[in-house]
């Protein structure tokens, strides 16, 4: 056991998404003690805002191994590994029975939201046997606040409900916040639950994710079905191999399908694509919406409604009483974010890293799952799973465990060098994990560069003036 780790207290994770959920049950596997507080009313919340969703991950990628070992010791079956599940159906045939276990339904508390965490007794100044001092976390409930105490925290509140702004310059645009309730953030259900919305209207969808490529898709079909329904696509950068994903070269199927769909309706001029069009302002014109370019392109106009496919960053408000360490771009740990970085590389794949790539400052404190990766996108659950399997045994002292990271990720197949972020084609083309002995993403890249195929980023050609800090 970690000498450090008061087993009096329990481990708290804030978030009952799949990583939150994945690392009570290391804790518990391990016999410690999780405490979950989760915002939502239920388990897997953001996943349960997209539940229409199908997920390009199948099963086999989906399911945390720990999870899965106390679900099936309860008579639980994985479903086909190779199956697609529907976010909904994720949280319904996993991350429900999951909870629903005894082991952490007593640990787990809803409506619960997470605003601050500290340190009993020391704000961020003080020292002295300060890492001895619980933490503090406190949560605003219906019935007002409180606080829990707790001997580490694993921080696993994801990104979805910081949706970055449509303003291309990272702020808001100008008018944003005004024309709000006509701008959605994120994936709205339009062939089901928001389809009145925008039946028969005028759409412009803004990113160039994956996100962004699934609602156009949806948007398509009910363009098909509702006469009058027309879709705009506004990007900051110009189409090229990023865009539409790896196509076939993509390891999931699922995903490289839907860039592949995506680019069938670019070419079959149904969708009105505005590249390099980086938005500035938005305004009111008589009840339908104009956007504004920064650089004085003509402006997107007639727009009925917004969706926001951005992307979303981490809250770092709840640790400002913590000793935290950022990447000052990315908003992941400095040790993280070379790996991800997607200025560098467009990498699906990521060298194994854990608890030690994971760590701050702040003993104890470690952010996993989508909040792992700060701005970064691309991430995925089993990266997650493998995180917190690292930490929690890092947590209960068992460092030949935690050290020992691996994890098999399905390539994009468009592992691009430089600038993917702003969706240039690719430089080159490459892929798969780096050598997992590598010390870092630049001495990766050299050497797969080296042996002629890709590694995580294969960036020999870019001046990555990252890979040097
Ligand atoms: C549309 C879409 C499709 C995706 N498809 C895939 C896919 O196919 N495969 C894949 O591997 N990944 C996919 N992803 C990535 C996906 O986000 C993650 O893999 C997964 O949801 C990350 O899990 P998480 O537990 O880290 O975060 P989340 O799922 O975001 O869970 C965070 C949890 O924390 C809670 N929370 C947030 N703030 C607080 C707070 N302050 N206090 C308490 N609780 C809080 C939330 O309510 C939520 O329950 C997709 C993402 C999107 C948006």
């Amino acid at each position: 056991m970690n000498d450090s780790l008061d087993t009096t207290l329990p481990i708290a994770i804030l978030g009952a998404g799949p990583v939150g959920l994945a690392a009570a049950a290391h804790v518990a596997a391990r016999g410690l003690t999780p405490l979950i507080l989760e915002a939502g009313a239920l388990v897997g919340a953001n996943l349960e805002s997209y539940r229409h969703v199908r997920l390009f991950s199948p099963w086999q990628y989906n399911v945390d191994r720990a999870a899965r070992g106390l679900l099936e010791a309860a008579g639980w079956r994985m479903p086909a590994p190779d199956s697609l599940p529907t976010a909904g159906e994720l949280v319904d045939g996993y991350l429900r029975p999951l909870a629903a276990l005894p082991v952490l339904a007593a640990q787990l508390k809803l409506g619960q939201r997470v605003v601050a965490i500290t340190r009993a007794g020391f704000d961020k100044v003080k020292t002295r046997g300060r890492e001895r001092a619980p933490f503090v976390i406190r949560v605003r409930t219906e019935e007002g606040e409180r606080d829990y105490l707790a001997s580490a925290v694993i921080d696993a509140t994801g990104t979805w409900s910081q949706p970055n702004p449509l303003g291309a310059h990272g702020v808001p645009a100008q008018g944003e916040a005004a024309l709000g309730a006509r701008i959605f953030y994120g994936m709205p259900d339009v062939l089901g639950r928001e389809r009145a919305r925008y039946a028969g209207k005028r759409v412009l969808v803004v990113g160039a994710g994956h996100s962004a490529a699934g609602t156009l898709l949806a948007l398509a079909q009910l363009a098909d079905e509702v006469p009058g329904t027309q879709l705009v696509w506004a990007i900051r950068g110009q189409p090229g191999a990023k865009l539409f994903g790896g196509g076939e070269a993509d390891g999931l199927a699922a995903r490289g399908l839907l860039g592949m769909r995506l680019q069938a309706l670019q070419q079959s001029g149904r969708l009105e694509l505005r590249q390099s069009f980086r938005i500035r302002s938005l305004a009111d014109n008589g009840g339908v919406i104009t956007v504004y370019d920064d650089a004085g392109a003509a402006p997107i106009e007639e727009i009925a409604e917004v969706i926001a496919a951005t992307g979303a960053r981490p809250d770092l408000e709840l640790t400002r009483e913590l000793r935290v360490r950022h990447d000052p771009w990315l908003e992941s740990t400095d040790l993280l974010a070379p790996l991800i970085d997607p200025n560098e590389h467009s990498c699906g794949t990521v060298r194994p890293h854990g608890h030690r790539e994971l760590a701050h400052p702040e003993p104890g404190y470690y952010a996993v799952g989508a909040k792992s990766y700060g701005r970064a996108p691309n991430f995925l659950m089993a990266t997650g799973y493998e995180q917190v399997r690292s930490v929690v045994a890092a947590l209960a002292g068992d460092l030949a465990a935690a050290d020992d990271v691996q994890l098999e990720l399905p390539e994009t197949g468009v592992c691009s060098t430089r600038q993917a972020y702003d969706d240039t084609p690719a430089a080159g083309c490459c892929g798969g994990p780096a050598p997992a002995a590598a010390p870092g993403c630049c001495a990766a890249d050299a050497q797969a560069s080296a042996e002629g195929k890709g590694g995580c980023g294969c960036a020999a050609a870019a001046p990555a003036a990252r890979c040097g800090a």
